[in-house]
């Protein structure tokens, strides 16, 4: 799930390809390199750690040239360091190649090209692809047919690039499984794993497919399969723009993230109430709402955040369209030959679109004749184009690795689809409409919300040290438990578990004393006696408590330690406002840490590999 980009043209790739890892730096960062062809010879700098630290070493190195690849790594074959981070060089060291994914007969053809005498430097799977391109290479076959012939003797997902100093002119990339795209320019050319990398160059773009391989000059391209068929390949004009994806005067990205919230939930609206209908538009399920609305199952496949948002869609979909409905995490689905039924209706939600799991789940159920539709947030991403039908949450770019206003957008979306289903069903005009309107106030509210930011800074650092967690909530709230926790885990480190609160007595109560702190989720809702009751055990065994609570509740702050008060909505939209807070104070508490909110360790935003 690392990021790659290249360049081919008449400027210097150095900056420009320092500046696309920059931008893809949220997918890997464990080390960063470049590979620049100068006078028919490959020069390669590359470094353990950020792309910051790269960048740095630059300055002591002379290195320019006008054909250059980018690689920023998310290791998964062997351990972050200098000599595991790409490019790879061939053994004659004319060849360089940087790739995304995994590599999974690497062994076998490790075994066979050590063999023929070649000689591996670093641990990866990685390195096993320029040596194949170089055995058919001193065959006498071209650079693109080597590539092609190498590629169709591996097995596993590539995102990649190549570049050889006798073929100074072109650059080779191809994809299976990695995304990739080509950026169009004016006599110069570039191939990035996602647009963000070279947007500041180009809107014209290309997604490139599984299965094909593009030959990239600087004033044009070709494009072929593996197996050497010629392709055509349309040209997009993307329409998003540098200020969406940059920090905008925040400091980090999950926080600027958090504070768009209002407006891209807006946007994951907009055209799509139908108020006086009491229903939702969603341009892209159109074609097969009957089908999707007379599907005897419906099944959410998703993986951590995404998942979340899954549970939170089967509480809606059930209550409100009575069509039984079940969450999978994407990665157990696809392993364990589930019953997919051709009258099941399948969501596979995805941030990026990209989720390597959630993909191979897609297909695995699109194979068995499944209806399956994508929720996602990148446009034109694999998810989004295999799927038969789906609908885009428009969050924006997100590039802070954990998910904020990308969940509450995919929330609102799933709130959108249970109308539309709902009222082709049996929901009432009235019922339809008052949902409508009341998702309409859901961004004011988020506002009103976000105001408390300073209250809720104060109560992480009560809590920065303490070193576990316990999230607790009942009904729609507890999907958000596990979405709190998971927030807190990912960028503080504190160890944290979510959990239906009534599940509390079933064990976790054993663990509560004065070091173990409770967040409770208790808006004023049908089960806010009982979950008052989960709060005064934990209280009898000197537990702290944070409660969340609903803004007209003045009873909650005589039983807890810190109360933070929201608005009320009807039950179905309150996680969309009760994780908010949660996503403040586990993005406060990393602050308060010093932790880089922006870049946990071992993560990476889009998780492109199994
Ligand atoms: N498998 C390769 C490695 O470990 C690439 C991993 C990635 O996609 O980030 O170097």
């Amino acid at each position: 799930m690392c990021g790659i980009v290249g360049y081919i043209g008449d400027k210097n790739c150095v900056p420009i390809l320092i500046n696309g890892l920059k931008r893809l730096e949220y997918r890997g960062y464990d080390s960063a390199g470049l590979g620049v062809i100068i006078n028919h010879e490959c020069r390669v700098v590359k470094n353990k750690g950020q792309v910051a630290l790269l960048e740095k070493k630059l300055e002591e190195v002379s290195l320019s040239g006008n054909l250059g690849i980018g690689h920023t790594r998310w290791a998964t074959h062997g351990v972050p360091n200098e000599i595991n981070a790409h490019p790879h060089f061939n053994s004659s060291k004319n060849l360089l190649v940087i790739h995304n994914g995994i590599i999974e007969n690497y062994q076998t053809l490790k075994a066979g090209l050590q063999k023929f005498g070649y000689k591996f430097i670093s641990d990866t799977d990685s390195e096993v692809i320029p040596h194949l391109i170089d055995s058919f290479l001193i065959k006498g076959h071209s650079l693109f047919k080597s590539v092609q012939l190498a590629l169709s003797e591996v097995e596993g997902t590539y995102g990649l690039i190549v570049i050889y100093d006798e073929e100074p002119d072109r650059m080779i990339a191809a994809r299976k499984g990695s995304p990739l795209v080509l950026g169009i320019g004016d006599k110069e050319n570039f191939v990035a794993s996602d647009v963000s990398a070279i947007l500041a160059h180009t809107k014209q773009i290309v997604y490139l497919e599984d299965g094909e391989v593009v030959e990239v000059f600087k004033d044009h391209f070709i494009a072929k399969t593996v197996l050497d068929k010629e392709i055509e390949k349309e040209v997009h004009e993307i329409t998003m723009t540098l200020d969406e994806i940059d920090k905008g005067g925040f400091a980090h990205f999950m926080l600027k993230e958090i504070m768009e919230q209002p407006e891209s939930i807006c946007n994951s609206m907009r055209g799509r109430l139908l108020l006086d209908k009491g229903t939702s538009k969603l341009g892209g399920l159109e074609s097969v709402a009957d089908r999707l609305a007379s599907s005897s199952r419906i099944i959410i496949s998703a993986c951590g955040t995404s998942w979340h948002a899954g549970l939170v869609g089967e509480y809606m979909l059930e209550q409100f369209t009575r069509i039984p409905t079940e969450v999978e995490y994407a990665s157990e689905f696809r392993y364990r030959n589930p019953v997919v039924n051709k009258d099941d209706a399948i969501f596979f939600i995805s941030q990026s679109g990209e989720t390597a799991d959630t993909l191979a789940a897609l297909r695995e159920a699109k194979d068995k004749g499944a209806l399956v539709l994508g929720i996602c947030n990148a446009v034109g991403s694999s998810i989004a184009r295999e799927s038969i039908a789906g609908v885009y949450t428009h969050a924006g770019p997100e590039i802070g690795v954990a998910s904020t206003k990308a969940f509450t957008s995919q929330l609102v979306v799933l709130a959108l689809i249970t109308l539309l289903i709902a009222r082709k069903k049996n929901m009432s005009l009235v019922d339809g409409k008052s949902i409508a309107e009341e998702l309409k106030t859901i961004p004011d509210k988020i506002s009103k919300i976000l105001k408390l930011n300073d209250t809720i800074e104060e109560i992480a650092a009560e809590f920065k040290d303490v070193k576990n967690f316990l999230y607790l909530g009942r009904g729609y709230n507890f999907p958000v438990a596990l979405e709190g926790a998971l927030k807190l885990k990912e960028i503080s480190y504190i160890h944290a578990e979510g959990y239906p609160a009534a599940e509390m007595k079933h064990g976790p109560i054993a663990l509560i004393d004065e070091n173990m702190p409770a967040v409770f989720i208790a808006p004023k809702d049908s089960t806010y006696e009982k979950i008052i009751s989960n709060i005064e055990e934990i209280k009898a065994r000197k537990g702290r408590i944070i409660a969340i609570a609903s803004e007209n509740d003045d009873k909650i702050d005589n039983l807890v330690d810190y109360s933070i008060k929201i608005p009320d909505t009807i039950r179905m939209l309150m996680p969309i406002l009760t994780v908010i807070p949660l996503q403040l104070l586990a993005y406060h508490i990393a602050v308060k840490k010093g932790l880089n909110v922006d870049q946990p360790r071992n993560l990476a935003k889009s998780v492109t590999v199994e």
